[in-house]
């Protein structure tokens, strides 16, 4: 395959009108080849014009046709190979362990999607047969059913040019679901975005589905983006990226005639609670794994932990110690492009020159090498510090962390009453601890959407249970997860069916119930048809 920096309308690759751009390689600053087209308004309303099309058929592809896309998605993504593995890295300066895995777990969660709908339980089919001899009124025949919400538009991420980019989890959810998609690809990886679609676009060939199924358009600025989500036919948008752009993309969703779902991951900073005897015992291996998660993927991640919260004392400085002795050893770490890596750095001299944080440890730095690279950087301070300054409890994406030391344990539970949505929370205890720690965690939980215990919060598995997402402004709405089979129920709304004619019914709604799914059929969850 080749990269030809066209555009994917509805299964044809056209150069885009809207002028071009060229992606460069972070680890050295060099433009990569070749240079990428960018869509103009004509192409970006054909895109949404095929999707709506096709979304009249899509919606009704029997589950098991869904599913073996899905996995054809999965496997043409395999297909491309080493090319598609090199490009990840000269766009990302990944290395290329990182873009196998990333790879991996792309195709591992389309694999998933397609077997989780072949159940048929994101469905949700319900059965509430007709009582019509009831008193005082009779009752109708009421049937209950997930549907397809419409086309969606997917923002690729910046920092998962895979797993949360062109065939992402925003993707795969929206697909499973039944849904059209549009990708606006990530101008960082333009090249990785296109080979990923022409192995999607294989893939709806192969299907024989309806060409408007997947479009992927790319530009290196706001318009196309914007105009998507102001589409009539746009029914849901899927979004990773900065609290900034989610933001901007909720509110232009809102000023439609008909306001629609933005589900925004906008980030976090993912606060960590050491418990004092969980640091008395393991100081040195707690800064180790901290360390090595704050730096991973040069604190590219969303679920990088960005404030440590401990009570303060001989432990902690040990802690301390370890951590700034790692740190300091710690080479430059190459950024996503230079507009994360300025955004980094003007973030770093504003929290310096602030005065409020004082830094405990560096690590090399840039020494001038060409390329977008930063420092590694751990800052301390205080509860009293950050809970007067509401503005160092906000993101910094790349690799920094601040460790923050608390007079005692009601400051700690205090400091964490504090803090706004996050995806994640972490906790450090003996069994012991988390028990007399009760009301921490609780409060934990409260706000965020994933609790972590004796671990690390990056590395998001991908599976049914997981929930990726958490209160505002870690997303744009609480009551959904960006990551795992539920991510699904972010695409389908419910509709039901009242005394319409069995025979006409979907499916899964049926008597006799053919796709043997279990349905709530008068309050009992069964499988069996209905006599
Ligand atoms: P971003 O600036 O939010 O951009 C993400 C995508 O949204 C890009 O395709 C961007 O288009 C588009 N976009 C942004 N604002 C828009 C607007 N007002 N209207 C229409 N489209 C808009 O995120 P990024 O480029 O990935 O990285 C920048 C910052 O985002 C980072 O420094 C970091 O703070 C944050 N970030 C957070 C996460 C996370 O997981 N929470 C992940 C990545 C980045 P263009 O690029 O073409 O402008």
């Amino acid at each position: 395959m080749t990269i030809s920096g066209k555009q994917l309308i509805g299964g044809e690759w056209t150069a885009g009108d809207g002028g071009a751009f060229h992606a460069v390689n972070p680890t050295n600053g060099k433009r990569l080849m070749p240079a990428i087209s960018i869509a103009s308004n004509r192409q970006v309303e054909a895109a949404v014009r095929m999707a709506e099309a096709a979304s009249k058929k899509f919606k009704h592809t029997p589950l098991n046709v869904r599913a073996d896309f899905l996995r054809s998605c999965a496997d043409q993504i395999m297909e491309l190979g080493d090319e598609l593995l090199e490009r990840v890295s000269e766009e990302t300066g990944y290395p290329r362990a990182r873009a196998e895995g990333e790879r991996a777990r792309t195709c591992n969660q389309l694999r998933m999607f397609a077997s989780y709908i072949e159940s048929g339980d994101y469905l949700d089919a319900r059965i509430d047969t007709a009582l019509p001899d009831r008193q005082p009124l009779p009752r109708p025949d009421i049937r209950h059913i997930n549907q397809p919400i419409g086309p969606v538009v997917v923002f690729g991420a910046s920092n998962f040019p895979l797993a949360f980019s062109v065939a992402g989890g925003d993707t795969a959810a929206a697909l499973a679901a039944g849904c059209p998609v549009i990708v606006k690809g990530h101008p960082a990886h333009p090249g990785t975005s296109e080979l990923v679609a022409q192995a999607i676009a294989k893939a709806v060939n192969q299907a024989d589905l309806p060409r408007g199924v997947f479009s992927f358009l790319i530009d290196q600025g706001h318009a196309v983006g914007a105009q998507l989500v102001k589409a009539p036919a746009v029914k849901a948008v899927g979004f990773t990226g900065s609290f900034a752009g989610g933001s901007a993309l909720v509110a232009l969703a809102n000023q439609r005639p008909d306001p629609i779902p933005v589900f925004a991951e906008m980030g976090s900073v993912n606060p960590m609670f050491l418990l004092p005897q969980a640091l008395k015992n393991n100081a040195a291996s707690l800064a180790a794994g901290f360390v090595s998660s704050f730096t991973m993927g040069s604190g590219q991640f969303c679920v990088k932990p960005g404030l440590v919260f401990a009570v303060e004392g001989p432990h902690l400085e040990e802690f301390i110690a370890a951590a700034s002795k790692l740190v300091a050893d710690a080479a430059p770490a190459v950024m996503l492009n230079d507009r994360i890596c300025d955004s980094f750095g003007k973030a770093l001299d504003e929290r310096i020159s602030a005065g409020d944080l004082q830094i405990l440890a560096q690590g090399k730095a840039p020494d001038g090498q060409k390329g977008f690279y930063s420092q590694v950087t751990l800052f301390g301070s205080t509860a009293a510090t950050i809970l007067e300054k509401p503005e160092l409890l906000e993101e910094t994406f790349g690799p920094a962390s601040i460790i923050i030391r608390c007079r005692d344990e009601s400051e700690m539970l205090n400091a964490a009453r504090k803090l706004p949505g996050q995806l994640t929370a972490t906790l450090h205890g003996t069994e012991q601890e988390l028990a007399d720690f009760a009301a921490l965690a609780d409060q934990l939980v409260e706000m965020a959407g994933r609790l972590v215990v004796n671990g690390f919060p990056t590395g998001v598995e991908v599976c049914h249970s997981m929930v990726h997402g958490g209160p505002f402004p870690a997303t744009s709405d609480a009551r959904f997860t960006s990551v795992g089979t539920n991510a699904i129920m972010r695409f389908v709304r419910p509709v039901c069916y009242q005394n319409y004619p069995e025979a006409l019914l979907p499916p899964a709604l049926r008597n006799h119930n053919p796709l043997g799914i279990t349905r709530l059929v008068n309050g009992v969850r069964t499988a069996e048809p209905i006599a």
